[in-house]
C-alpha cells in the first residue's frame, strides 16, 4: 500500500489546544488546505474554528470540550476527505528518537518516558495520539519531534559546564527545539540555492525561526550543529513571554533574598518575560511595532534587546558553520516583520550581510524570496514561510514508504 499517493492529517496537539491540517500529496497553495484549530479546551469557552471538506470557515463552542471531543467534533466536519496516515507533532524525543518514528506500544512508552523533559506538551501531545489511535485504530500515525533535527548537534555542543552526573545520569543537556522548522526551511533554502546553478553546496546556513516562541539554528549539508534552545524552550533568545538566556544565578538570588519559590520563578520567567515583561505592552511584536512607531518607550526597548540578542545569538552560532551562505528568517515575526529583519542585520554587517532595504520592505506576505543587496554581498539572505504541517505529512509519508505495512 503506497502512502506517498494520498493525503497526511497532522495533528498538533497543545495543553488546551489542537491544530490540525489536512496535506495532500499533489501541492496545492497554502489558502486551499483544508485546516483549523480548536483552542480553549478544557474550559467553558472552548471551540474549533476550521475549514470543512467543501472549503466553507465554520466555527463551533464546544464548551468545556477535551482534545478527544474537539476531535471528533472536526473529524465530522471532515467527512468525505480521504487521508491514509496521521502525522502527529511531539514536542520532546529526548535522545531516543533522532528521526520520525512509526507509533507502537514501545513508541508511546519512550515519549511517556520523556515526560519529564517537556511536563506541559509531551502529556498533550499524547493526548492527541491516543485519542487518534482509538478513532483510527487501522490507519498508520507516525510521531516527528521538535527535537529530531538537532540530535546531531557535537557533544561540545549540547553539553552543558555543570558536573557530569547531571548529564550521565539525568540527561540534563542542551537538545533544542523548532526542529521540524528548522529542518523545512534550511532545506528549500538548499533546494532553491541549488536550481540557481552557482553553487553545489554543501550549504551553511544561519536560521531564525521567529514566533512566539524564538531560536536560531546552524545547519550544515542538512544536518544541525547547534542551536540556541537547551533542555527546554527557555534558553537562548528573547521570546513573547519567554526571557531567554539569563545569568543562571538569578532564581538563587531571587530565592535568597525575596524567598520566591523556584515555581514561581519559573512561571514568571515562562509567561509574564520576554517582550511582554519588557515593554509592559504585549507579547506581540506586531502591537510593539505600532506602539514604537507612536514612540512608547516599553515597546522601544523590548524591540531593541529582542534585535540585538537575537544577532548575538546567529553570530554566536556562525562558530558552528564551516562556512556561512546565508540567513534565513523564518516564523510569524521572521516572515512579516521588516523592521526586525532591518535592525538585526544592520549588526551582522561584519559578517558579511548586507540587506536591500526596498526588497526587505516590498517582499509580499507569505511568500519565499532573497532581501540581500546583490551587489555587495556573497551572502544570500532569505526569507522563507515555515511550513511544520507539510514537513510533518512528508516525514509521514518517507517513514510508511520506506516501511509499509506488512
Ligand atoms: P507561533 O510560534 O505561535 O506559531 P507565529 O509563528 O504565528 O507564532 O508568530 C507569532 C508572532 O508573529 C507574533 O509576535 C506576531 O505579532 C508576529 N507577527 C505576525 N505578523 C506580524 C507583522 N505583520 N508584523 C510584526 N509581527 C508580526
Amino acid at each position: 500500500m503506497s502512502h506517498a499517493s494520498s493525503a497526511v492529517l497532522v495533528i498538533n496537539c497543545g495543553s488546551s489546544s489542537l491544530k490540525y491540517a489536512v496535506i495532500p500529496s499533489e501541492s496545492i497553495p497554502r489558502s486551499a488546505r483544508i485546516e483549523g484549530l480548536a483552542e480553549a479546551l478544557g474550559t467553558p469557552a472552548a471551540r474549533i474554528k476550521g475549514k470543512t471538506a467543501q472549503g466553507e470557515a465554520f466555527t463551533l463552542e464546544v464548551p468545556g470540550g477535551d482534545h478527544a471531543q474537539a476531535l471528533e467534533a472536526i473529524l465530522q466536519r471532515m467527512e468525505g476527505i480521504p487521508f491514509s496516515a496521521i502525522g502527529h507533532r511531539v514536542v520532546h524525543g529526548g535522545e531516543h528518537f533522532t528521526h520520525a518514528a512509526r507509533i507502537d506500544a514501545a513508541v508511546l512508552a519512550a515519549i511517556a518516558q520523556t515526560t519529564p523533559l517537556a511536563p506541559l506538551h509531551n502529556p498533550a501531545n499524547l493526548t492527541g495520539i491516543q485519542s487518534t489511535l482509538r478513532l483510527f485504530p487501522d490507519l498508520p500515525q507516525v510521531a516527528v519531534f521538535d527535537t529530531a533535527f538537532h540530535q546531531t548537534l557535537p557533544e561540545h555542543a549540547w553539553r552543558y559546564a555543570v558536573p557530569a552526573g547531571w548529564y550521565t545520569e539525568h540527561r540534563i543537556r542542551r537538545y533544542g527545539f523548532h526542529g521540524t522548522s528548522h529542518r523545512y526551511v534550511s532545506q528549500l533554502a538548499t533546494s532553491l540555492t541549488l536550481n540557481e546553478n552557482v553553487s553545489t553546496g554543501p550549504f551553511g546556513w544561519l536560521v531564525a525561526h521567529l514566533g512566539n516562541g524564538c531560536s536560531t539554528c546552524a545547519v550544515w549539508d542538512g544536518k544541525s550543529l547547534d542551536t540556541s534552545m537547551g533542555l527546554t524552550p527557555l534558553e537562548g533568545l528573547v521570546m513573547g513571554t519567554r526571557s531567554g538566556d539569563i545569568d543562571p544565578g538569578i532564581p538563587a538570588h531571587l530565592q535568597r533574598t525575596l524567598g520566591w519559590s523556584l515555581a514561581d520563578i519559573d512561571i514568571q520567567l515562562n509567561r509574564h518575560s520576554g517582550l511582554l515583561g519588557l515593554s509592559g505592552l504585549s507579547n506581540d511584536m506586531r502591537t510593539l511595532t505600532e506602539a514604537a512607531a507612536q514612540g512608547h518607550a516599553g515597546a522601544v526597548l523590548a524591540i531593541e534587546v529582542f534585535c540585538y540578542r537575537l544577532a548575538k545569538s546567529l553570530a554566536a552560532l556562525s562558530c558552528a558553520l564551516p562556512e556561512i551562505h546565508g540567513l534565513i528568517f523564518t516564523g510569524g515575526i521572521g516572515e512579516n516583520a521588516p523592521l526586525i529583519r532591518e535592525k538585526t542585520l544592520r549588526l551582522l554587517s561584519h559578517l558579511g550581510f548586507h540587506l536591500d532595504a526596498q526588497a526587505n520592505l516590498s517582499l509580499s506576505r507569505g511568500s519565499a524570496g532573497r532581501i540581500e543587496l546583490a551587489s555587495s554581498t556573497p551572502r544570500a539572505i532569505w526569507v522563507i514561510p515555515t511550513d511544520e504541517e507539510a514537513q510533518i505529512a512528508a516525514e509521514t509519508c518517507a517513514l510508511l514508504e520506506a516501511s509499509p505495512l506488512h
